[in-house]
């Protein structure tokens, strides 16, 4: 990640560099909690949170990762690899599956599929 380009710091008013630091976030989803690393970054001049393009983004495909992992579900990259390995189109898959057409392009776009289909899914890894 670009550490040079500056952006707007609502403390110092003015467009400062910044820098990336780990930050532990703990988030709880029906009674479950999760800890998770993520990035934040900080004015370079006076060290408050400053808003940088993408990071967030970043952050909740972290989140989503390790959701997906401690709850079994299938993760994104998986059905990438399912795609890829057995040289299956998605129209193929979702017809195997008995899906809409355009669900597994939704999956991949980030979209959790439903416990039974991720399960099946996951036979197919
Ligand atoms: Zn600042």
């Amino acid at each position: 990640m670009e550490t040079c380009n500056k952006v707007l710091c609502a403390e110092c008013m003015s467009l400062e560099e910044y820098f990336i630091e780990s930050e532990i976030e703990t988030r709880t989803i029906k009674d479950s909690k999760y800890k998770f690393v993520k990035n934040v970054a900080r004015c370079k001049c006076c060290g408050k949170k400053v808003m940088v393009p993408g990071l967030e983004d970043e952050n909740e495909r972290k989140f989503e990762f390790i959701y997906r992992d401690y709850n079994g579900y299938i993760q994104i990259d998986e059905i990438k690899d399912i795609l890829e390995k057995s040289n299956i189109e998605k129209q193929s898959l979702e017809q195997m599956l008995e899906l809409e057409d355009g669900t597994i392009g939704n999956y991949i776009a980030g979209q959790l599929p439903s416990r039974d289909v991720s399960d099946r899914l996951k036979e197919l890894v």
